[in-house]
């Protein structure tokens, strides 16, 4: 069976020149980075060659690099470590109700820990209110946190002009740039952004690694104790192959982002538009102008079914896809990012995620728009929705399915 991979926001292929790059550290370049004999030299340098190929990346001095275990690991260590190194100046964190939970969590945390968060609210196409977050500054303020790009819906946020916002007041400003890194432009000095953070597996290198970026000056504490790897940053022995993997990752990201951002956007485009003909009754998540998206990423409600029916139905064909509904502890739980968007409950458990790379084809394209009208169908035939309910409206306030605005 052809198989057709559409969920490259939640991983992505190892890309062949990485896997090339990282295999002989795990052979002959065996040694510990921090050693100072021979098997430990033979691969310091490549640590650093790699600390330099993720800093041009993002526009940083490789000396503000400092390699991680994943996005997780970066957006946890920004946030509980400007939570404990500013204590003493404040303790009110402003993020947004449409964060990875790598995020949310760790805020959410921290709110049982004597911290006050605040998270702003967006509107329904996913988008937020600079005023709101310009407002909801006070002097307690220590963090504001937003995302570069969202993984749900691909939107994009106004970054440089949070980052001014952030200055104007001198507050720090982290982003979770895990998915536009790789994607889109991320020019850390332009947006005046203090930290952000990137995964490795998110753009083409393996699973278990990521990086931060701390701007030079950055007081953070640590959240890994123990060894003085990373200039007393993060202690840990060098995933050393997966660094080295992340690198190159980086270097072909940056040599190929125009040519990649036109590749697949118009499979992206091909496929939103070949929806938007094929299947009635659907609605797009995130904004409406494609410029303000990922490139790669398709988000769709089709009404009066669920996503996850699609979802093994797809699977079935060859095709991988996700859904923005989560099954969490047994309740079928839209995604916070759909309730945040105040989506009608019955469109949010029928939002499907499409996120694309580049070994996508047309053919691909074609394939899912020739299989997905007939499943559609089908399910909304079985739907004990369909055909009987009006959609009906929720207004923001009775919406159920609100996390928290
Ligand atoms: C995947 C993802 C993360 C987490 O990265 P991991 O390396 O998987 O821990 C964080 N933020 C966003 C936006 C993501 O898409």
């Amino acid at each position: 069976m052809k198989k057709i991979y559409l969920d490259n926001n939640a991983t992505m292929p190892v890309k062949p020149e990485v896997l090339e790059a990282l295999l002989p550290f795990y052979r002959e370049q065996f040694g510990n980075p921090s050693s100072l004999h021979w098997a430990g030299r033979m691969v310091s340098g490549a640590v650093e060659k790699a600390r330099e190929q993720v800093a041009a990346l993002i526009n940083c001095s490789p000396a503000e690099i400092v390699f991680l275990s994943c996005g997780s690991e970066g957006d946890n260590f920004a946030i509980k470590g400007t939570a404990d190194a500013l204590k003493d100046k404040g303790n009110h964190i402003i993020t947004t109700s449409v964060e990875h939970p790598a995020v949310m969590e760790t805020c959410e945390f921290l709110e049982r820990n004597g911290y006050d968060v605040t998270y702003l609210k967006v509107d329904e196409d996913g988008m937020l209110n600079l005023a709101d977050l310009e407002a909801a500054i006070t002097d307690k303020t220590i963090l504001i946190s937003v995302m570069w790009a969202n993984n749900e819906t691909g939107n994009i946020y106004p970054i440089e002009e949070i980052g001014k916002i952030a200055k104007k007041h001198q507050v720090r400003f982290h982003t979770d740039a895990v998915q536009a890194a790789g994607k889109i432009p991320v020019d850390v000095q332009k947006a005046n952004v203090d930290l952000a953070v990137i995964s490795g597996h998110k753009l083409g290198a393996p699973k278990g690694v990521g990086a931060i970026y701390i701007r030079r000056g950055t007081r953070l504490t640590r959240l890994m104790h123990g060894g003085h790897q990373e200039r007393n940053r993060r202690a840990g022995t060098h995933n050393v192959a997966g660094i080295v993997g992340m690198g190159v990752a980086c270097e072909l990201a940056l040599q190929n982002l125009e040519e990649n951002y036109t590749y697949v956007r118009k499979l992206r485009d091909k496929l939103e538009s070949g929806i938007k003909e094929l299947v009635p009754e659907i609605k797009l998540n995130g904004h409406p102008n494609p410029d303000l998206r990922l490139p790669n990423t398709l988000n769709i409600s089709f009404a009066y079914i669920e996503g996850e029916a699609l979802l093994l139905h797809f699977d079935l064909k060859g095709i991988a896809a996700s859904s923005g509904s989560a099954c969490t502890s047994g309740s079928l739980e839209p995604s916070h990012v759909m309730g945040a968007m105040c989506v009608e409950v019955i469109l949010a458990h029928s939002s499907t995620r499409f996120s694309l790379g580049t070994d996508n084809t047309a053919e691909d394209i074609d394939f899912v728009l020739q299989e997905l009208p007939p499943i559609v169908q089908r399910l909304r035939e079985m739907s004990p929705l369909y055909n009987r309910d009006e959609l009906t409206p929720l207004s923001c306030d009775e919406c159920r399915i609100i996390r928290r605005i």
